[in-house]
């Protein structure tokens, strides 16, 4: 935003009244660095805008009022094409939709929680049933991802990159101990709230780690889509594009968002779901556990490129879930996953089943998927 040439100046008060702002906002911009005045007079100080600062002074006093932090509008207000301004307007909405729907998420699981909660069933009165399975595919040679399922602890990773394969086994292995620490307490919401957060960290230290261990590039890295059972509800943490679905008086619901490039266009209407799964650029993500700073985000914004969506299930007794890598749901649909998923007669035949569909399907990708039947005991 250098100012060679030199169009009319105005002062402040005149630029105020131009772009309908106050001249007391216009410093407080100034001295955010979002919009230096034409020229300061070296003298007295005096702030000078040009005319056609106009535009910018109005583009910032809107991106404010959407709530974009600082650095982004420095940002969209510095590019010069305003096509590219557009995009990057239309990405940060996208991903303020995304944590909006996962705050959303959790804001009705706490009411559901504080005005009923004579509902959650009393620990030792209900179990979980499970089975894992993961296979590399019909066309790749290694497989990345890693699958696991355990009394405590459901997950699955799909591991990207030279080091994804460790990067996928390290996420999972990083939940394991604090998934011992909650059966132990059996924590109540908010205990398994804090040690999902801690699993969370764990798992995303976990995979720096194993990326930079391994001498792999920073690059690499997994998702991690998991589920914590404290024997009354489930803990979910999530990153990436792998998913979890419940199933649940037989309708299938997804509980996860696509943290991906698809994902954010379908969020902000210019894609549709059946466009997406055959788009080229589906498999990059918006959000993953990586190797290094978080992917070259910088400036802090690494911390949040890294960062998982938890939340809280409770558990009914007759409910299923589903974990499972982008390379099943890629090849089946939803409808063939449900009817699939409810025709099983356990979590062993159902993970069997769902392997099977993706076979059948060509298999692209490697494939994995953890199911867990909820039970009276
Ligand atoms: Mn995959």
């Amino acid at each position: 935003m250098e100012r060679e040439e030199s169009g009319p100046l105005v002062t402040i008060g005149a630029f105020a009244r131009l772009c309908r702002l106050s001249a007391k906002v216009l410093r407080r911009y100034d001295e955010l660095g979002l919009l230096p005045p034409a020229l300061v007079d070296p003298v007295n100080g005096y702030r000078y805008y040009a005319e056609e600062q106009v535009e910018t002074a109005r583009l910032v006093a809107w991106l404010r009022r959407i709530g974009m932090p600082l650095n982004r509008i420095k940002e969209v207000a510095a590019l010069e094409d305003a096509g590219a301004a557009a995009a990057s307007i239309r990405g940060y909405w996208a991903q303020v939709e995304a944590e909006t729907a996962a705050r959303r998420d959790l804001a009705a699981f706490l009411v559901d929680h504080l005005s009923a909660q004579e509902a959650v069933a009393p620990v030792g009165t209900l179990g979980i049933r499970y089975a894992a399975g993961s296979d590399a595919g019909a066309v790749r040679e290694h497989n990345q991802d890693a699958a696991f399922a355990g009394a405590r602890l459901l997950a699955v990773a799909d591991g990207f990159g030279a080091g994804g394969a460790g990067a996928s086994a390290a996420a999972i292995d990083a939940l394991k101990p604090v998934a011992r620490e909650v059966s132990r307490g059996a924590a109540g919401a908010a205990g398994l709230l804090n040690a999902l957060e801690d699993a969370a960290e764990q798992a995303a230290r976990a995979v720096r780690d194993a990326v930079a261990g391994g001498g792999a590039p920073d690059a690499s890295g997994t998702t991690l889509t998991a589920m914590v059972w404290n024997g009354a509800r489930l803990g979910l943490v999530h990153i990436g594009d792998s998913r979890a679905y419940l199933l649940r008086r037989g309708e299938l619901f997804r509980i996860t968002h696509d943290h991906s490039v698809v994902q954010s266009m379908i969020d902000d209407g210019s894609l549709t779901e059946d466009e997406a799964s055959s788009h080229p650029q589906r498999a990059l993500l918006l959000r993953a556990l990586v190797g290094g700073d978080g992917g070259g985000a910088g400036d802090g914004d690494g911390a949040e490129v890294s960062k998982p969506d938890v939340r809280l299930q409770e558990a009914r007794p007759g409910d299923r879930y589903l974990l499972c890598s982008d390379g099943l749901t890629t090849v089946v649909g939803g409808e063939e996953l449900a009817r699939a998923l409810a025709a099983a007669d356990g979590p062993g035949t159902a993970v069997r089943d769902l392997l099977a569909l993706a076979g059948a399907a060509g298999c692209p990708d490697n494939v994995s998927c953890v199911v867990a039947d909820v039970v009276s005991l």
